[in-house]
């Protein structure tokens, strides 16, 4: 499918050559009667739903009481036992947000869920902060004190210069205003701030492989997927600086897609099937993707800036 649009431009490059690459369903949650069209810029290659969705409309798709990232987290004292805890470390899927000394430094969260990563940066010394559209997430990590904002960045109209980090792991790809939310992000961090955006990567070898049966192009909730050039440019666009980019993809991205790809006729969700539940075929994917993630091209690429 290639079919040129040229009443459209690209949100970060503005180029008007934007042709429609994909026109496919959510092979996540099982909403497969409703289709969507996937662009591809030619100039910047950035990926972006059109029409663009509602965030409103995407925001009603996600069920808030299954959705993993609105679960209620482990504050370190529930049990759990040695087989869990080798389970755990053999497969571990972390961000790795750079180390510093939070010590009475501001910590905000950008689609924080329920506020698992400030839970442990208030355990630290942080003052922290976290926005988010769920309010089942935000009323869990609330009953920790954790000052989350039920909405958007935008609405929660947080004060000027004053965060120290900002983090978003794996929002900003469901976000659909990047460009205005970027310039929000700029306009709270503090001068000499640090800006931390973790998102999946389209340069990454499993998207060149699967296309849209990619794992990680979930359309419709990413309704924007970067790699790390029109990243970047996004961001410095708006005056940050890049840092760093590191690659953290997991085994999601070569045995979900894998899987997503067997599902293709029988339309069942992403985790159905007799791939994904194979702890042999994890282990291994995991091992698979931390090699890709040497080579640069990772399904995760997290990105540091500098205000
Ligand atoms: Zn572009």
């Amino acid at each position: 499918m290639e079919k040129i649009l040229s009443d459209q431009r690209c949100i970060v490059c503005n180029s008007n050559e934007l042709k429609i690459i994909y026109n496919t369903y959510d092979r996540h949650y099982g909403n497969v009667n409703k289709l969507f069209n996937v662009t591809e810029c030619n100039s910047c290659k950035l990926l972006a739903l059109s029409p663009m969705i509602t965030s409103d409309e995407l925001h009603s798709m996600y069920d808030d009481d299954t959705y993993y990232a609105y679960q209620p987290f482990e504050d370190g004292t529930q049990k759990i036992t040695l087989l869990q805890r080798i389970g755990r470390s053999v497969l571990k899927i972390k961000a790795m947000d750079p180390d510093f000394d939070c010590v009475n430094k501001h910590i905000l969260d950008i689609g924080c869920g329920s506020g698992r990563e400030l839970f442990f940066y208030k355990k630290r010394g942080a003052m922290v902060t976290g926005v988010e559209i769920s309010k089942s997430g935000t009323d869990f990590g609330n009953k920790y004190g954790l000052n989350i904002f039920n909405g958007t960045l935008k609405e929660a109209n947080l004060e000027g210069d004053k965060f120290d980090y900002i983090r978003s792991n794996h929002s900003f790809e469901h976000i659909t205003n990047p460009v205005e939310t970027v310039e929000e992000i700029y306009r709270i961090t503090k001068p000499g701030g640090r800006v931390f955006v973790g998102v999946p990567n389209t340069r990454s070898l499993p998207y060149r492989i699967f296309g849209k049966y990619w794992y990680y192009l979930g359309v419709p909730f990413h309704p924007v997927n970067y790699n790390p050039e029109n990243l970047i440019k996004l961001f410095e666009a708006k005056g940050f600086k890049k840092e760093k980019v590191n690659y953290n993809g997991n085994l999601h991205g070569v045995l979900g897609s894998l899987q997503i790809y067997l599902n293709r006729n029988n339309k069942k969700s992403s985790s159905e099937g007799l791939l994904v539940n194979n702890i042999l075929l994890k282990v291994v994917s995991h091992q698979v993707a931390k090699i890709f993630n040497l080579l640069k091209l990772g399904d995760c690429m997290e990105v540091t800036f500098i205000k």
